[in-house]
């Protein structure tokens, strides 16, 4: 018999007294309901969690604004979230167009290629939205089942604003139209049924301040025509999405569902559907757009164009001859406000999604940014910053 291991510290040992202030692209800070909901374990098949799963699709139904029968939970990251729209709808010869912006719609491209799917890749140009008629041409030139594209990459702060026209585009040339929204879901405007949208992905520890690794999907009714359709067998067992259906809609088993994460999952949409959407939009927009004026008041630069940038997720060019990693370091470090770097760009990304955007965590994320940018030897006028994020929050007006 191999012994015990030696040397395993309990947790306390490891983790900070306090939580440091989690503002990077996620997971984010979740509400204490949320966090007391995930600390719970009941039946699986009970009549409680039938009753809470009923709920989760009544209000997963306001959040994605869908009449959809088919929202499910997936026991998985975004990701597999993402994978379970792909798999389902995509085998071997479905035709797919993948608009990709950056690091998350290229993972959609590499999934349905991974499935047999035949991939062409729109490829926009980095800070550029995606761009209706370049879709419109690309759709035009082959017969494409599939189209798939994020609502905001979150890897590169650029925002597909022109969203509805290119669903709708997608539609006209009889192709279905998957959306990442991990990081916009709950965010910003995204009205599944009225734009046309047949699946519909997000992740928990985003938009929705969840805890991570439960996710939520929906599939329009025309989407659940095709797959209940598909010839090929799915390889994936766990996410094929009519076993999910008999757990999500027929009070029968699957898996075991995460009871803990699907009673976070209930809290955080409880307390989305008692803010309602339109005041959560507004809370968003105006803290993004407060937490933008003040980082370039500071006398830094934003990443993304306005007309491009994404509110969720903003990324901040990192000053010549300044270490983006001894900023970030710094700031976890004496400011206890951790912020994300980014995959191969030399950017620092501050999240507002859900609980990040609060303006008591503005005010702690600025004047650590600055005040750690200034150490590493950055040019800053921390004063001026606070005083613009101030302003802007005071007078309730995003730009
Ligand atoms: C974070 C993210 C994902 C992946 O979510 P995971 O939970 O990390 O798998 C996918 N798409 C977008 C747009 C994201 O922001």
């Amino acid at each position: 018999m191999h012994p015990p291991p030696a040397a395993i510290v309990p947790l306390d040992r490891i983790l900070p007294d306090e939580p440091l202030l989690m503002m990077g692209a996620g997971p984010v800070p979740i509400p204490s309901r949320v966090a007391a909901a995930n600390s719970l374990v009941i039946n699986h098949l009970g009549d409680a969690m039938s009753k809470v799963v009923e709920q989760v699709k009544t209000m997963s139904r306001y959040v994605f604004q869908s009449e959809s029968r088919r929202i499910m939970g997936v026991a998985g990251p975004g990701s597999a979230a993402m994978e379970m729209a792909i798999c389902n709808l995509v085998e071997p010869g479905t035709r797919v167009l993948s608009v990709r912006n950056g690091l998350f719609s290229s993972r959609l491209a590499e999934m349905a290629g991974r499935v047999g799917g035949e991939v062409s890749v729109l490829a926009v140009p980095a800070v550029e939205t995606a761009d209706p008629g370049a879709i419109h041409a690309a759709l035009s030139q082959g017969r494409h089942e599939v189209m798939t594209i994020v609502q905001g990459e979150t890897s590169n702060t650029v925002w597909n604003r022109h969203l509805p026209e290119i669903a709708a585009i997608a539609r006209e040339h009889g192709c279905l139209v998957v959306v990442d929204a991990v990081c916009t879901l709950s965010t910003m405007p995204m009205q599944m049924d009225a734009w046309g949208v047949d699946a519909v992905i997000t992740g928990g520890q985003k938009g929705l301040s969840s805890i991570p690794g439960v996710s939520l999907i929906a599939f329009s009714e025309r989407a659940w025509e095709h797959l209940e359709k598909r010839r090929a067998p799915m390889a994936h067992w766990c996410l094929d999405a009519r076993l999910a259906d008999r757990f999500w809609n027929q009070k029968s088993y699957h898996y075991t569902a995460p009871v803990s994460g699907l009673l976070a999952l209930h809290e955080a949409l409880r307390l989305i559907c008692e803010e309602t959407l339109p005041a959560r939009f507004r809370r968003h927009r105006l803290c993004s757009a407060a937490l933008q004026a003040g980082i370039e008041a500071m006398g830094l630069t934003l990443y993304a164009p306005p007309a491009v940038r994404l509110d969720s997720v903003v990324g901040i060019n990192v000053p010549a001859g300044v270490s983006g990693e001894a900023v970030r370091r710094h700031m976890s470090d004496v400011h206890r406000v951790e912020i994300s770097g980014a995959f191969g760009l030399d950017i620092l990304r501050i999240g507002q999604m859900g609980e990040q955007s609060r303006a008591h965590h503005l005010f702690r994320t600025l004047h650590a940014l600055g005040s750690s940018m200034k150490t590493a030897g950055a040019r800053i006028d921390l004063p001026a910053g606070v005083a613009e994020l101030e302003r802007v929050l005071v007078s309730g007006q995003a730009a």
